[in-house]
């Protein structure tokens, strides 16, 4: 007789949540999976997916602009909103059904409704009166947008809205300079919206190398996006159609939406885990030792709701780890080293490894190496448009510990670049490589000049 009706439990079917309960479930344990809202969880649902598509949506209009530069000629431009908006719902739906049934075949049981815990070992459905129990319990339902403490605060959307428009505002205020902040920007001035982000800090994309951040705000100012730095907001109030953001400073701006992108908090209020013995952090994570196990021995989480790296990729390995680690018996650890990460601004920033500022801190003596040209199709096209590529290098060691990118397919690049950093690369291996002409990309083999002594400005004729 089995003490427990399951092995597995876990509460929260998006990115971390699917990956556990379909790989313990294959190695033959007893899964169960609770979903609240929708199973694929906020990267296939209301993040990534979505998100990614609307950025593709939005860069179509500049990309037709440019065109004409090639000989295209390109009349009677007009842009549709819902017909954007409601391909990208189908392709959300299509990936719901594909997670939906890759746990099906694997053998979970799903219950599309919230779980709370009772205790160590036992699981409450929102539904039903018994509850469920189970050997292991995981945790592994996110975080949401935190939406700031200002009077109005009612009137304010987050990222989760924006996936909802029914049509697109004229203009948007968005309070935030993090990455989904630079991002909707990115996308709603794409599509024509005036856009004017407001950010309390001093720069945007806090964390970011320093040259992508102040290269980054820098370009999207050029294409006519309003931020405005050191900029508190102290009300928000409806005005007429739209809403007035009242400024700490004095000031206002009236737009037709106001957006908040001002972090996220892990989803762990009134879960029961604190009744259950879980610790929780400084701003409510399952603190959750080097294997994703919490203070309790039988409780395990993965993902944003642990706040270490928050990134599918990154929720996916912590799952597989935890998954090795507790029914394959192999302890493993996730390794945070050389995690590439992306922002599908406009320009488009990619980067690996250390900022600059960060190696400082950590080693001796870092030698830079930076380059800033202007692409090859920008000749023609006419776009006033500029590429950063930077390699941050251990002097003792000729280490590459870091790479950071702003321009055309800076994700694409990080990706690829993060393999080489991961392996331990060396300025010196990466001057062997052959280039790749004519390419973005050669640049991350052809940096010759430390920035002490920066190479001249290269155009198109970089080869020559
Ligand atoms: C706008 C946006 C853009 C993003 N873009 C990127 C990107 O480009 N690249 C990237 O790597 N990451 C991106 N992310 C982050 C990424 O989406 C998250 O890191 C990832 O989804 C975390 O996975 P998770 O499994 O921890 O949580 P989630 O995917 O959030 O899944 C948690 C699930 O748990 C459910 N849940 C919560 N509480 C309960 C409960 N009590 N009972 C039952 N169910 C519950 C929730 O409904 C949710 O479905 C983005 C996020 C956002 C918001």
């Amino acid at each position: 007789m089995t003490e427990y009706d399951y092995d597995l439990f876990v509460i929260g079917a998006g990115s971390g949540g699917v990956r556990a309960a379909r790989l313990a479930s294959e190695l033959g344990q007893r899964v169960g999976i609770a979903e609240e809202y929708r199973i694929g969880g906020t990267c296939v649902i209301r993040g990534c997916v979505p998100k990614k598509l609307l950025v593709y949506g939005s860069r179509y209009g500049a990309e037709i602009e440019d065109a004409r530069g090639f000989g295209w000629t390109c009349e009677a431009l007009r842009f549709d909103w819902p017909a954007l908006i409601h391909n990208v719902y189908r392709e959300v739906d299509r990936l719901n059904g594909a997670y939906t049934r890759t746990l099906e075949n694997a053998g979970v049981d799903r219950f599309l409704i919230r779980a709370t815990i009772e205790d160590p070992h036992t699981v409450k459905l929102a539904d039903r009166d018994q509850p469920v129990s189970a050997k292991y319990i995981l945790v592994a339902t996110g975080s949401h947008p935190e939406m700031p403490d200002v009077p109005g605060k009612k009137y304010l959307i987050s990222s989760n809205e924006c996936f909802q428009l029914e049509a697109l505002p004229d203009s948007i205020v968005i309070i935030g300079a993090g990455y989904i902040g630079m991002e909707f920007a990115s996308i709603f001035a794409g599509l024509g919206v005036a856009v004017t982000v407001l950010y309390r800090g001093d720069q945007v994309l806090r964390g970011f190398d320093m040259d992508l951040r102040d290269g980054v705000a820098e370009a999207m100012r050029d294409r006519g996006i309003d931020l405005r730095m050191d900029t508190n907001v102290a009300s928000i109030e409806k005005e007429g159609d739209g809403y007035r953001v009242a400024l700490k400073d004095g000031g206002a701006i009236s737009a037709s939406l106001v957006m908040a992108a001002t972090g996220r908090v892990p989803n762990t209020r009134e879960l029961g885990l604190q009744q259950a013995g879980v610790a929780l952090g400084w701003n409510g994570h399952v603190v959750v030792d080097e294997y994703s196990k919490s203070s309790v021995d039988n409780i395990y989480a993965v993902g944003d709701v642990t706040d270490r790296a928050n990134l599918t990729p990154v929720a996916i390995r912590e799952a597989t780890a935890f998954v090795e680690t507790v029914f394959e018996d192999k302890p493993k650890a996730m390794d945070y080293n050389f995690i590439p990460t992306a922002v599908f601004s406009e320009p488009e920033i990619g980067t690996v490894g250390l900022t600059e500022e960060e190696a400082r801190e950590m080693y001796r003596a870092i030698d830079i190496y930076k380059s800033s040209f202007r692409p090859m199709r920008a000749t023609i096209s006419g776009r006033d448009e500029k590429v950063m590529m930077k390699l941050v290098i251990d002097a003792e060691t000729d280490k590459v510990l870091g790479f950071h990118m702003l321009g055309p397919d800076a994700a694409e690049i990080a990706q690829m670049a993060a393999i080489p950093l991961k392996l331990g690369v060396t300025k010196a291996q990466l001057d062997a490589t052959t280039a790749l002409h004519p390419s973005i990309a050669e640049e991350l083999v052809t940096m010759r000049h430390k920035w002490e002594h920066p190479a001249p400005i290269k155009g198109s004729d970089a080869a020559a």
